[in-house]
Formats: C-alpha cells, sequence, structure tokens
C-alpha cells in the first residue's frame, strides 16, 4: 500500500530541515508519496491565509503530514487570524489531533548538552503523552466578569474552566498504555487529584482503563511532584500521561533536560493515527537559510511518523540508528557542536544520515 504524507515545511527553517527528512525518507524503499504545500506565513504571503484550504485539504486526505516550523518576525504585527501559528491550530482542530507526543532523549554523546549532571541524564528516554484538546484551554466558560459576592465583590475577574469529559481521558489513557505496552511497560498518570475534581475524576478513569492493561504497571503522580522528579531523577521515568495544561510545562522542562531544541522530535495523533510531526523547535529566524540549522530533530519525527502512523516500526528503527550512528561518528551541527567533535551542516548531516542508513 502507498503511504501518503503531506509535506509543509513552513518558514524560515522549516524548508531546509524538512527537504533532509524527505531525503531520508525516500532512501528507504518504502512506497511513499510526499506531496508538498505552503503553510504559515509563506502561505500567508501566497494566499492570504496560514491555513490554505488546498494545504488542509491536502493534511486532510493524507495519512501523516511532516511539518516544519512557522513564524517570523515580519508576520508578528498581523492580525492574530492571520499568524502563521494559526496553522498549527486549524490542523490540530480540523483533524482531531488530541494526542501530543514528545519524546526527551538525551544520547550519551550529547551528555553535556543538559545543564544537568551528565549521570543524572546521560542515556533519558521518555515520552510524555499530552492531551492536546481539552483541560482549561478549551474550557468554557472563560472570560472576564465583575464578581457577585464575597471578599472580592465588585471586582473584575478573569475565569477559566477545567474539564474533561470521560471519553476524552479514555482516550488519551488508552494511547499511554498502548505507548508504555511498546516500551517498558510502566506509565506514570500525572494530576492533582489531591485539590482538583477534575484531576480526580481523570484519576478514576485512568484506574478503570488500566483493567484492559493488566501487563502495564500504572503509578500516579501529583503534578508539583513531578515537576520535581523530573530533574531530580529523571531516568525513573518511562512514559507519562497528562492533561493539556501539566503536560504543556512537564513537556517543556523535559525538552531543557536534553540541552538540545534541534534535537526533540514529537507526534500530534488522531483517533485514526493520522498524525502530525513536527520538530519540538520553531521557525529559528535567526538563522534561516544559512544551511547551519539542525535536521535531526525533524529526522526523528519522520521515525516517529514511520512508527505510530505508517505502521512501519522496523524502517523507524532503522533511521533512529542512522541518527545514533551520526552522533557516535563526532558530527554536530552548530547547535550541538562542542570541542572535539566535527561542526557540519545542515545538508552535510542529512548526507551523513543518509550514508549511515545504507
Ligand atoms: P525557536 O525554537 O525558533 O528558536 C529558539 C532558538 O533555538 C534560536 O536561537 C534558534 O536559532 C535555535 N534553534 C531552534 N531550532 C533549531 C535547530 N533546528 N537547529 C539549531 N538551532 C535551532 O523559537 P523562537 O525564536 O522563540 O521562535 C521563532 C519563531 O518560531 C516565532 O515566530 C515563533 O512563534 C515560532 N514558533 C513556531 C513553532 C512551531 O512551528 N511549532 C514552535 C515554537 C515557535
Amino acid at each position: 500500500m502507498t503511504h501518503t504524507i503531506a509535506v509543509l515545511p513552513g518558514d524560515g527553517i522549516g524548508h531546509e530541515i524538512v527537504e533532509q527528512a524527505q531525503r531520508v525518507l525516500g532512501a528507504l524503499g518504502l512506497d511513499l508519496t510526499m506531496e508538498q504545500a505552503p503553510v504559515g506565513g509563506t502561505a500567508y504571503d501566497l494566499h492570504g491565509h496560514p491555513l490554505p484550504e488546498a494545504t488542509l485539504a491536502l493534511a486532510k486526505r493524507s495519512q501523516a503530514i511532516l511539518f516544519g516550523a512557522v513564524g517570523g518576525w515580519n508576520y508578528d504585527s498581523l492580525p492574530r487570524e492571520h499568524r502563521p501559528e494559526q496553522a498549527i491550530l486549524g490542523l490540530r482542530k480540523n483533524l482531531g489531533l488530541f494526542a501530543n507526543l514528545r519524546p526527551a532523549i538525551l544520547y550519551p554523546q550529547l551528555a553535556n548538552a543538559s545543564s544537568l549532571k551528565p549521570e543524572i541524564v546521560s542515556g533519558l528516554d521518555i515520552l510524555i503523552i499530552r492531551e492536546l484538546t481539552g483541560d482549561i484551554y478549551f474550557g468554557q466558560p472563560r472570560g472576564m466578569r465583575v464578581v457577585q459576592e464575597g471578599q472580592f465583590k465588585g471586582e473584575q475577574e478573569g475565569f477559566d474552566t477545567m474539564r474533561y469529559a470521560e471519553s476524552e481521558v479514555r482516550r488519551i489513557a488508552r494511547i499511554g498504555f498502548e505507548a508504555a505496552q511498546k516500551r517498558s511497560k510502566k506509565l506514570c498518570s500525572v494530576d492533582k487529584a489531591n485539590v482538583l475534581e477534575t484531576s480526580q475524576f481523570w484519576r478514576d478513569i485512568v484506574i478503570d482503563v488500566s483493567k484492559d492493561y493488566p501487563d502495564v504497571q500504572l503509578s500516579h503522580m501529583y503534578i508539583d511532584n513531578a515537576a520535581m522528579q523530573l530533574v531530580r531523577a529523571p531516568k525513573e521515568f518511562d512514559v507519562i500521561v497528562t492533561g493539556n495544561i501539566f503536560g504543556d510545562i512537564l513537556s517543556d522542562e523535559a525538552a531543557m533536560l536534553t540541552g538540545s531544541i534541534g534535537m526533540l522530535p514529537s507526534a500530534s495523533l488522531n483517533a485514526s493515527n493520522q498524525g502530525l510531526y513536527e520538530p519540538s523547535h520553531g521557525s529559528a529566524p535567526d538563522i534561516a537559510g544559512k544551511n547551519m540549522a539542525n535536521p535531526l530533530a525533524t529526522i526523528l519525527s519522520a521515525a516517529m511518523m514511520l512508527r505510530y502512523s505508517l505502521n512501519e516500526a522496523s524502517a523507524a528503527a532503522r533511521v533512529e540508528d542512522a541518527v545514533k550512528a551520526v552522533l557516535e561518528q563526532g558530527l554536530r551541527t552548530a547547535d550541538i557542536y562542542e570541542a572535539g567533535t566535527t561542526k557540519v551542516s545542515t545538508s552535510q548531516m542529512g548526507d551523513a544520515v543518509l550514508k549511515a542508513l545504507n
């Protein structure tokens, strides 16, 4: 069966890094079609909208989307609905991408890049699964109003609603258990059940779902403790599943443990395993067009695509092994360069990964 991939490079370094990931995908001997379309600021310049109809239609009919990054200084003054970042929100909403998977891997060769002691982080390999479409970020009602009673009566207040429906918790919990089954069979659910009703509800549902996965060892941790343990002993975690706001914070914290934003892939999946795959970093306008961006986060995102949306696990492992091999050879783009290693450009890094594949 031919796999269909929508390629949306976007802005800034998007084209440079996505090109390398496309070369890698193309070299695997798989039956793939890759169709490209503009997104973000580039799409706004061409079509007056960051997510043109044709781009959205391409994304919808593809099994997976390889996404670069969007945004740039020249778009910062546009009205909100035309800002490049709206393209990502539009894709998430239209495709129902509710599960965000962010691995935080620290390759032993890069252990010095972390702000933590190498022995605490070297070899770190954890997966944070964040619910992406619910929680306090989308709950209604929200807004501003005048306080009607109590100590602050008569004052203005801002308010939001934290909420999760049962099916929303069930489906993200399943993603967590299934990911844990493919790894070390340990799942930690993070919440704030000692204070929040939404979290107590979340915990009850996760426990109920766990009955379908007797082979997975489930634990629970409060968000404040999880934030602490993640810097104290991050390697004690394997798969973490959590809600939108806690996941937002924990996944950024975990990213910083690795110290190298150019290395971190991500996936956002819907219920049919259709997914958007992108590096965790932005469009890096400061280095765009200089052939110096690190393409490895995007290449590793392509590996996630092979594993989660295209069901090509062995091809995914080949790509991940090739990335390990180039690091082992001492090749580094500028962002991860240190004395004693060899500095390479974006395209040279792509060349090296291709060579390591074979
Ligand atoms: P950024 O991630 O683009 O850059 C932060 C720093 O990291 C910069 O110094 C940059 O040069 C460096 N960097 C990022 N990726 C790199 C790579 N692959 N190789 C080497 N160095 C890399 O974040 P920012 O500067 O805050 O944002 C720039 C633009 O990107 C903004 O318009 C922002 O809105 C947008 N953005 C987009 C996404 C996305 O598309 N998902 C995510 C975050 C930010």
